[in-house]
């Protein structure tokens, strides 16, 4: 078994860990201060310019398929970079991506909506929550209904990421209320122009989602993403393309803020000794370095598994599970160690704080990825120490 990284994905990490560094961590504090005005962290131009400046040096659609002008990384490197760019809380991205059912877009459909949001021009968010229906997706109730050769939707959905700013939704909307979810939900690509409107949700994130309402909005038959009643499928499909990126990205935080908590550690004293002297402070900081590592290994299987084609469900759901519970704990924990500074906005760490909460809800909450994990246990699905096959 080899643990070691091959020169080529050490270049790789070397790079973006540079990367962000130089360019990245630079920007934290204006960053911190435009989000509590209420402002973007990155307005778009700033973005892009970043974006660019990655792409000169090769990073650009880091799981595009080479085809698309991407870098097609494996899940593995993949799963290494979002670590990297975790380090840092600025909002950055890389360019050159699009959600993976794009690829699943009719030729003229991949040009008015794949490429260009590959390219940056157009940029998507994917709605399927509704105030009704979040954990239990199957309980949507947005309908498209047939009128003539066009479709006319009506629904809400609610907590879209990027549904402010986004130029066209994947809608998942009921198209055959009596097959339901198996084969009777459908997705729609459908502009804002063509008649959607979003409101902002604020949220303890600095960043909001958006609600989408949808109120006759007619569009046509070639709006259709794959296949009438193919829509579950697909959400199930996005939904499933990278859960092991979301604990992937907390291993970098949870670094960065565990290095943060060490050093405070080594210089604040208190009755006459630096509380790194303390074994309450040594077993925060050993239990954090553990917990890192930990999850360091259960988000690298995850990825090693998709990498292999296999059916990595079971291990993703694993990952992102203690993914969202170590990071909230060890956050907590270097809040803790920091003291009335650690509360205080003069710090990042209560800007991680509350955004590490919501790895633990979006994307398959706690309690679903257990049920998740339960039910593949219980029913032999997967095997208590299968991990290896
Ligand atoms: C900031 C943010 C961004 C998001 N981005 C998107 C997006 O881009 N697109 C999108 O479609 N959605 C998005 N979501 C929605 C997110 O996926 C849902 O909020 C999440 O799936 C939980 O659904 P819910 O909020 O309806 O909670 P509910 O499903 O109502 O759950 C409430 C509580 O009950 C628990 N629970 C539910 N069922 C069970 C069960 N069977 N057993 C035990 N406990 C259970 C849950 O774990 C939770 O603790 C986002 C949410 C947030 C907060």
């Amino acid at each position: 078994m080899d643990f070691s990284l091959s020169v080529e994905e050490r270049e790789i990490r070397d790079w973006v860990r540079t990367f962000v560094q130089k360019e990245l961590v630079p920007l934290e504090q204006e960053v911190l201060r435009r989000e509590r005005a209420h402002q973007p962290g990155l307005t778009d131009d700033e973005l892009r310019e970043l974006q660019l400046k990655a792409k000169e040096s090769g990073f650009w659609g880091v799981q595009t398929p080479e085809e698309y002008g991407g870098m097609g990384l494996s899940a593995t490197m993949t799963a290494l970079l979002e670590a990297e760019l975790g380090r840092t809380y600025v909002p950055f991205r890389f360019g050159g991506a699009a959600d993976n059912i794009l690829f699943h877009a009719n030729e003229e459909q991949k040009q008015r909506y794949l490429l260009p949001t590959i390219e940056g021009t157009r940029t998507s968010c994917f709605a399927i929550t509704e105030p009704g229906a979040g954990s239990d997706a199957k309980a949507i109730r947005t309908t498209a209904r047939k009128d003539g050769s066009d479709w006319i939707i009506n629904g809400e959905k609610t907590f879209i990421t990027g549904g402010n700013e986004a130029d066209f939704t994947m809608v998942f909307a009921i198209t055959d209320p009596e097959k339901g979810a198996n084969g009777g939900v459908t997705c729609f690509l459908v502009d804002r122009d063509m008649g959607w409107r979003s409101e902002y949700i604020d949220t303890m994130g600095e960043w909001g989602p958006a609600s989408l309402i949808f109120d006759d909005v007619r569009v046509p038959e070639s709006q259709i993403l794959g296949e009438l009643g193919q829509g579950f499928t697909l959400a199930m499909q996005w939904i499933g393309r990278g859960r092991y990126l979301l604990p992937a990205r907390a291993i970098g935080s949870c670094e960065r803020l565990v290095s943060m908590a060490i050093e405070h550690a080594n210089t604040r004293e208190t009755f006459g000794a630096p509380i790194a002297d303390r074994q309450a402070i040594q077993w925060m900081i050993a239990d954090s370095g553990v917990e890192i590592e930990a999850l360091r290994w259960l988000v690298l299987h995850a990825a090693w598994q998709v990498d292999q084609g296999m059916d990595s469900r079971h291990a993703q759901s694993m990952a992102k599970l203690f993914g969202g519970q170590k990071a909230n704990e060890i956050v907590d924990r270097v809040l803790q160690i920091h003291g009335g500074m650690g509360y205080t906005r003069e710090l990042p760490v209560e800007r991680w704080y509350r955004e590490l909460r919501l790895l633990r809800i979006y994307e398959g909450t706690d309690e679903i990825q257990r049920r998740t994990i339960a039910r593949n246990l219980l029913k032999g699905h997967a095997k208590v120490g299968g991990a290896l096959g």
